[in-house]
Order: C-alpha cells, then sequence, then structure tokens
C-alpha cells in the first residue's frame, strides 16, 4: 500500500494528544519486539527510531499516515513496557520500572472519554496491535499485556513479528502455538521478507472502530 507518513508528536499525556478526529492505531509490544522496524516498513521510510532511543523511550509518539487512496489516521508507538498478572485485584497490569507512568499514559490514552469528545462530537475510531516475538510463543509479558488489552473498550490484534528468523518448523509450530495463547488468527509479518506486511495495512486501516457510546 502506498502511503505518505510524517511524525507527529511525542505525547507525554493526554494533553498532548492529538484533539482531531482521526482514527489512531496503537502498537505495543516489549521494547525490541520490532515496534519501530515495523513502522518504517509500513511507511516505506525511516520515520520511527529503532532501539535505544532515549527520552522518547516513555512517550506516546504519533506517526500521521496519508494513505494514497484512503483516509489518513495516526499510528501511535506506545512505549514498551513489561506487564504482570494477578498481581492486584483488577488482573493484568502494565510493570517494569515506570510502570506508573507507562500505567497512566496508557490509560488516558484508551480513555473512553477521549474518544467520545474528540471534535466533531461523532468520536475517535481506534485499534490497537499487540506485537510479540514470533520466536518466543507465550512469554508471561505479552499474554498479560494481551489480558490488559483485550479489556480496553478497543478492537485488538496480535502480530508475531521476525517470522524471518524461523525455520519452517518452528513456523508451524510456533503458528499453531501463537494462535491458542492469544485466542486468535496470530499474524505473522517480516521486515526483512516483507512478508505479511500488505495483509498487515489492510488491517490496520479496517480495524478501529468508533466507541460504542460516545460519552
Ligand atoms: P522496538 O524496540 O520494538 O522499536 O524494536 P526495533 O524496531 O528497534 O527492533 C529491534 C531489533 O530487531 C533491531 O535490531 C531490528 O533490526 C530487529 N528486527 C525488527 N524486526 C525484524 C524482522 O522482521 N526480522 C529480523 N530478522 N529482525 C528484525
Amino acid at each position: 500500500m502506498k502511503a505518505a507518513a510524517e511524525f507527529v508528536v511525542s505525547a507525554a499525556g493526554a494533553g498532548d494528544f492529538p484533539r482531531d478526529r482521526l482514527p489512531e492505531v496503537a502498537l505495543v509490544g516489549r521494547s525490541n519486539v520490532g515496534k519501530s522496524s515495523l513502522i518504517n516498513a509500513l511507511v516505506k521510510r525511516t520515520i520511527a527510531r529503532t532501539s535505544a532511543a532515549p527520552g522518547k523511550t516513555r512517550l506516546a509518539n504519533y506517526y500521521r499516515v496519508q494513505p494514497a487512496a484512503g483516509r489518513p489516521f495516526y499510528l501511535v508507538d506506545l512505549p514498551g513496557y513489561g506487564y504482570a498478572r494477578g498481581v492486584r485485584a483488577g488482573g493484568a497490569r502494565p510493570a517494569g520500572e515506570d510502570a506508573a507512568g507507562f500505567r497512566r499514559l496508557a490509560e488516558e490514552f484508551f480513555d473512553p472519554r477521549r474518544r467520545g469528545a474528540a471534535e466533531g462530537g461523532a468520536g475517535k475510531g481506534m485499534a490497537a496491535l499487540l506485537l510479540v516475538d514470533a520466536r518466543h510463543p507465550g512469554l508471561e509479558a505479552d499474554l498479560a499485556a494481551w489480558e490488559w488489552l483485550q479489556a480496553q473498550p478497543v478492537p485488538a490484534a496480535v502480530v508475531a513479528t521476525k517470522v524471518d528468523k524461523l525455520t519452517r518448523a518452528e513456523r508451524a509450530r510456533h503458528s499453531r502455538q501463537l494462535d491458542s495463547l492469544f485466542d486468535v488468527p496470530v499474524r505473522l509479518v517480516s521486515v526483512r521478507t516483507g512478508e505479511g506486511l500488505e495483509e498487515l495495512w489492510k488491517l490496520i486501516v479496517r480495524l478501529p472502530s468508533p466507541p460504542a457510546t460516545a460519552a
């Protein structure tokens, strides 16, 4: 898919999130899972900084994407942190050295009121993609992140990265394991070979849904 893309803002909190009505697709995953590489591969440009970019790792980085055909939207790179399950009542929650900061950012990001309050009143389409490393199906942190994301009021899907690193046998086995662990069909992608990217684009474009009830 042809698209133009530009970096818009690194948001530290609700006050920095764009207030327009463009749909937002958030990418969530452990650091090093390949989020930046995937964003760059999707827009065919080096727009997201790969690996450690100090200062940007605790922020939600917004990229505005304008497909050659279709409506513009934001890809949002949420900070990569671990998740812990069952630590408190209320199920999965983000964990890690800056868990409180990330949790606040993530909760502000998915806040249904923000979606309902977007300019124009009709609400903002949103979706989330959880990225997991195809080599390591079922990491506790990934499963907890999925549990947490599914509790958010937005459509979500799971994408397994770096599938080029698997042998054919591993690929078949891991793919089955991933589908079963996450209980949804997990899409396999590689930025090295380009596998799965076109299909992922199609998913990204159709996944965002407006809030069920505009708050
Ligand atoms: P982020 O921390 O999630 O943004 O991860 P990066 O995008 O910086 O990627 C982490 C490392 O994984 C980098 O060395 C990338 O080159 C590598 N990587 C990312 N995606 C792929 C992939 O599809 N295949 C392979 N072989 N390596 C990848």
